[in-house]
């Protein structure tokens, strides 16, 4: 496993809503932490994805509904990769005498 080689880099992918087509974000597009809009390539219907970078270990998690007011508040998002809540404001203090 070559986890975190470039988090810059990484493409996040995400399931759509309706029919599970895997659709990737190549370009970016989807900004951290902004519900954004997308278009399925297989059903070519619409929903709503939202991408959140992951505090602890970078990595990205996505979530998607069918519209926004249903995608999962950035704060209460899980990684995927470490499981913790993606965003954690209490990451700071406690690594400063995690040593
Ligand atoms: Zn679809
Ligand atoms: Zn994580």
């Amino acid at each position: 496993m070559d986890a975190l080689l470039d988090p810059g880099s990484s493409v996040v992918e995400f399931a759509c809503p309706r029919c599970g087509h895997q659709a990737v974000d190549e370009w970016e597009t989807i900004a951290d932490r902004h519900p954004a809009s997308w278009r399925c390539n297989a059903c070519l219907s619409g929903f709503s994805v939202l991408i959140v970078e992951c505090q602890h270990c970078a990595a990205e998690t996505s979530d998607v509904a069918l519209c926004e007011a249903e995608l999962e508040p950035a704060s209460r998002l899980r990684c995927r990769s470490c499981s913790h809540l993606c965003l954690h404001d209490e990451v700071q203090a406690k690594s400063a005498d995690a040593a």
